[in-house]
């Protein structure tokens, strides 16, 4: 078949970037102010710059900070400070406060700024092109490329657009694009598709820890002026979850009466009938926080994956020809809920290694400095401190390894730990118990006020795919599913995917996997998550998935 296609057309950089979320943008921007004349493409699957950004987000300035010391003067949408920074252990029907002081000082969120991240990045991506870094949205990265004589990585290539869904060619079918570069960064946030590849070519995960995934849902509520509190910081975790499933829930209060409200699980668990989508709708209905939502208007809904693994879990970041960065990379720091600023440093830190490597003529070879420069900077310190955090949760539960997590942090602060360095368990697909071996959970219906079905939340997410194109959640083996994922799991993919695509339907009397692709809002969950591995995500048409105004 390949044969039969013309060719692809070619273009040459010298750095290609995959991704314009924070670690992308921050490697071009970085790339150009060390030298103006290093050419720089970035590829980004979202309609345009933000649209497939979801984060809570309170950021730690320190990545802003480094990449544009002068921003503080300018107009950005960087708004809000934090003034209210809150910890909640909650019951189901009542919450206990922590006290602040009891927190380690690396959980304080003073000085730190609660923003859209998606607008945060169309502010950075004005920031790349003034630069004249050349902005791609609408393409994804479908295929990486490699040079034939010594398999280094030569760049990337844009899908093809206009393939129907039985893989003939449209009308208006347009061959992708060859972007050859020198470099590539694989800047693809959580479970990259062209990273996870990248992971198992190169062998890069070799000697480390599983990489742990947690999935967040979201939803943005412009709230009544009386029930806002700008710059209030609200985590929580215990109810309603059990103590054997890791999660928690976001809450903060910005800019004009915007409070954004998540709710994260770790992909772990083990119950196949948990939904996090309802878990999520469930804690809104909680004392401490249903007042907020009271005369509110929910604006926006989303999910998306990510990595929770932190340092045990980084695989080599490099390979001959590029690198993997941002939480392509796995910088998540899990317990901060952060990653957006160590996803800057690392674009920062690869941008100077290409720069460098550049300078002397080099090309399509490792960035070795980069690997070897990661742990001894401020992303290893941040990650060192908690790396225990979630291993010893995952391993004791919510009421005992939540405060062994804590210890372990305030020690770690003062540089050293009882529990030198605790390894994460099975990888999360390996973590569902059986069917026959669990409860089923029922949970209530919606209001349609404070609490939402699936579809109407996906809905505001305002996700479009063009119908007629081949389902981009491929099935390794489509009888597995019967066998498996529905007659021994009960068929969790209808539960944990949050935008519902998945679905078990009875045909004649027999139940049918149905694949909803066109609702997918590319959260990855399916291809972390499914018992068997046996779906994969790849990226559909460039432009489909969601459009997020601002999360
Ligand atoms: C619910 C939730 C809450 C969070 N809260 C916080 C918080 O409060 N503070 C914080 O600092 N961090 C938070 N994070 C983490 C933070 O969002 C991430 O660490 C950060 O976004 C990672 O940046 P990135 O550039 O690595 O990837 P992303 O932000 O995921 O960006 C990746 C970009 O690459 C694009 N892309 C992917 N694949 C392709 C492809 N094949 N071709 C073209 N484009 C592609 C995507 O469309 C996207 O635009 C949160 C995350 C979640 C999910
Ligand atoms: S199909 Fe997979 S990637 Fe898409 S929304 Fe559902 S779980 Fe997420």
């Amino acid at each position: 078949m390949a044969a039969e296609l013309p060719a692809r057309e070619a273009m040459e950089f010298d750095v290609v970037v995959v991704g314009a979320g924070p670690s992308g943008l921050a490697a071009a921007i970085k790339l150009k102010q060390i030298n103006p004349d290093t050419s720089v493409v970035i590829v980004e699957k979202g309609s345009e710059v933000g649209a497939h950004i979801l984060s809570g987000a309170v950021i730690d300035p320190i990545g802003i900070d480094t990449l544009l010391p002068e921003w503080r003067g300018e107009d950005t949408p960087i708004k809000t400070a934090v003034t209210d920074d809150r910890f909640y252990w909650l019951s189901e029907k009542s919450g206990v406060r922590l006290p602040n002081f009891m927190m380690p000082p690396l959980l304080n969120n003073r000085g730190n700024f609660i923003v859209s991240l998606g607008s945060v990045c169309r502010w950075l991506a004005t920031k790349a092109e003034a630069l004249g870094v050349e902005i791609y949205p609408g393409f994804a990265a479908a295929e990486v490329l490699f040079n034939e004589e010594d398999g280094s990585v030569a760049g990337v290539a844009t899908g093809d657009m206009g393939i129907g869904k039985k893989g003939e060619q449209k009308d208006n079918f347009t061959r992708g694009m060859e972007l050859r570069a020198k470099y590539t960064l694989f800047a693809e946030g959580a479970r990259g598709s062209l990273g996870k590849q990248l992971i198992t070519k190169f062998d890069l995960a070799k000697g480390r820890d599983p990489q742990k995934f947690g999935i967040g849902l979201k939803e943005l509520w412009q709230v009544a002026p009386n029930r806002h509190c700008k710059g209030l910081v609200q985590h929580s975790f215990g109810w309603p979850l059990d103590g054997h499933t890791g999660g928690g829930s976001f809450l903060y209060h910005f800019d004009d009466n915007l409070v954004s409200v998540g709710f994260v699980v770790h992909l772990n668990y083990t119950n196949p009938y948990l939904s996090p989508f309802e878990e999520f709708q469930r804690f809104k209905t909680h004392p401490l926080v249903r007042d907020t939502f009271a005369g509110g208007k929910r604006l926006a809904y989303g999910a998306r994956a990510l990595t929770e693994g932190g340092y045990q879990s980084v695989p080599k970041l490099v390979f001959p020809g590029g690198a993997l960065i941002g939480c392509n990379a796995g910088f998540m720091n899990v317990p901060r809920i952060k990653g957006s600023h160590t996803a800057i440093l690392s674009g920062i830190l690869a941008a100077e290694s290409v720069a460098m490597a550049l300078s002397v003529g080099r090309a399509n070879d490792e960035l070795s400095d980069f690997e070897a420069g990661w742990r001894d900077s401020a992303i290893g310190k941040d990650l060192w401190k908690v790396r225990n955090a979630k291993p010893l949760w995952s391993k004791f539960g919510t009421f005992v390894g939540i405060p062994l997590g804590a210890l372990d942090m305030w020690t770690n602060t003062l540089g050293f730990s009882f529990f030198g360095t605790v390894r994460h368990g099975k990888p999360d697909y390996a973590t569902f118990r059986p069917a026959s071996e669990c409860t089923p959970i029922a949970y209530v219906k919606p209001d349609g006020v404070l609490t939402f079905d699936r579809l109407s939340s996906v809905f505001l997410s305002n996700t479009n795919h063009e119908e007629d194109q081949p389902v981009h959640l491929r099935l390794k083996n489509p009888g597995l599913q019967k066998s498996s994922e529905h007659d021994v799991f009960a068929g969790p993919s209808s539960r944990y995917c949050p935008a519902g695509v998945y679905e078990w339907v009875d045909q004649e009397g027999s139940p049918k996997f149905v694949i909803n692709a066109q609702n997918c809002v590319h959260c990855k969950t399916c291809d972390i998550k499914d018992p068997n591995q046996n779906i994969t995500w790849v990226p559909p048409e460039g432009g489909g998935g969601p459009n997020y105004p601002n999360m």
